[in-house]
């Protein structure tokens, strides 16, 4: 092995071109010899290099490894193997190498020889190496990703269907509900239909009723009314003397059987003019009325009771004012109105009948009757449309009257479409409405 000096070639030229870098430091670091592959690898000549420190060649990495770990190692074990190193070159990045040192005595000194393999494709396999582990912890990542959405989906899942085993739980419990509410309805509906069977039941009972009533009620105008009249004629007879003198007190006698007379037989036929009418058998002859004349044609009946009992009259209808009626049962209304007007009021006092358009309902028209009379209680008001009621139900005041007139007279009004309404306030006097449509 030549010397090493300055001017003497450093290496063998076989080992001058060898494929690998070649360098022989000292222990104190400095540089002994280098190859030309070394040296056109770092871009300095040998005298540049040859000399200076061999950490001067190392990146500042591999400088810190090289007097920590790699001189020791050599140190003591006089060799290392497969030494990863990082050149600096005079310019440009740094450059991997591979290097495998041994110590050895040469020329009197001890250096350390030290071939270095450039580690270019191993750089390629780390870098894809670290691209693969790269792509791999981006696919570990991803997994990740997609096994917590997987868990994620999955907890959902397990919410969902647990909701779903509520809601279940809860239709299954409707459905309970609504059975047992069909069961309700079947029991309403089995209850309907028997009420129902009831009913029909009483209904037949009822026209059987009603049929016993009109058989009744013609057999009471027959048999009723024919001995009344009878009784009415008798007396009569007996009055006129035919059957001998009468004395004053069989005067009066006969005087109070025939007043008897004359209130059954009214009743019998205002009972009979109710039944008429509520079975739906009374028929209406509807025409166009003018009010003033269907006054005119009933103010003569009455008129002698107003007399009697010292009561003045008014009247005031428009002209021309007509009604869409049936001219007798609307005449049979008023007669039973202006009859009680003058029944009910003091002697002195005032009757009046007007007639105007309802000022809410123009298509009606209303026929009023006015008295300042005894008047009705408020109480009783409601009442008196009711059949048989009377309100003062004294003897005397029940003889003169039998409690139907005014049932029969709102029967008729609403017939003929209209209606008979009251007002009144006791000791004032009261008011009766007729109203019917318009002509
Ligand atoms: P009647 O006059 O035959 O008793 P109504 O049905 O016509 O029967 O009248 C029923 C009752 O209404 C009467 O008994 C009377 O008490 C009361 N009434 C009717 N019209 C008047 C009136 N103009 N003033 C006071 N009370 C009346």
């Amino acid at each position: 092995m030549p010397r090493v000096t300055d001017d003497e070639p450093v290496v063998d030229p076989i080992l001058d071109a060898a494929p690998c870098g070649f360098v022989s430091f000292a222990d104190d670091g400095s540089i002994r010899a280098a190859n030309t592959t070394l040296l056109e690898l770092l871009g300095l000549t040998r005298d540049e290099l040859v000399g200076r420190r061999i950490e001067s060649i190392l990146n500042v990495g591999t400088r810190i490894f090289y007097q920590t770990h790699l001189f020791p190692l050599v140190k003591l074990h006089g060799r290392a193997d497969e030494v990863f190193l990082l050149l600096r070159p005079a310019s440009g990045d740094d450059i991997a190498m591979l290097a495998n040192a041994v110590r050895r005595e040469r020329g009197g000194e001890t250096v350390t020889d030290c071939i270095l393999i450039r580690v270019r494709e191993r750089q390629k396999f780390e870098d894809a190496l670290l691209r693969a582990k790269k792509i791999a912890d981006e696919a570990r990542a991803a997994a990740d990703e997609q096994r917590h959405e997987v868990e994620a989906a999955n907890e959902q899942l397990e919410r969902q269907a647990l909701e779903l085993e509520l809601s279940q739980q809860q239709l299954i419990e409707q459905a309970e509900e609504l059975e047992a509410q069909s069961e309700e309805l079947r029991a309403v509906n089995d209850e309907l239909v028997q009420r129902s069977e009831e009913l029909e039941h009483l209904r037949t009972v009822a026209d059987e009723a009603n049929r016993a009533k009109s058989v009744f009620l013609t057999m009471m105008s027959h048999e009723l009314r024919t001995p009344l009249n009878a009784i009415g004629g008798y007396v009569q007879l007996l009055e006129m003397g035919i059957h001998g003198p009468v004395t004053e007190a069989q005067a009066e006698a006969l005087g109070r059987i025939t007043r008897g007379q004359r209130h059954l037989l009214r009743l019998i036929n205002d009972v009979l003019n109710l039944a008429r009418i509520e079975s739906g058998r009374v028929e209406y002859d509807i025409k166009q009325c003018v009010l003033r004349d269907i006054v005119d044609a009933v103010l003569p009946l009455v008129e002698p009771q107003l007399q009697a009992r010292k009561l003045r009259h008014e009247v005031s209808i428009p002209t021309g004012l007509a009604a869409h009626t049936d001219r007798d049962k609307l005449q049979q209304v008023l007669l039973n109105l202006l009859s009680n007007a003058a029944k009910f009021t003091g002697a002195g006092g005032l009757v009046s009948i007007v007639a105007f358009v309802d000022e809410h309902h123009p298509d009606r028209v209303c026929l009023r009757v006015t008295d300042t009379g005894t008047g009705i209680p408020a109480d009783r008001l409601q009442y008196v449309f009711e059949p048989f009621v009377q309100v003062d139900d004294s003897r005397a005041r029940r003889a003169e009257g039998t409690g139907l007139g005014l049932a029969i007279s709102r029967d008729l009004a609403r017939g003929m479409g209209g209606d008979l309404t009251a007002t009144s306030e006791a000791g004032i006097g009261s008011t009766f409405t007729i109203s019917l449509p318009r002509a």
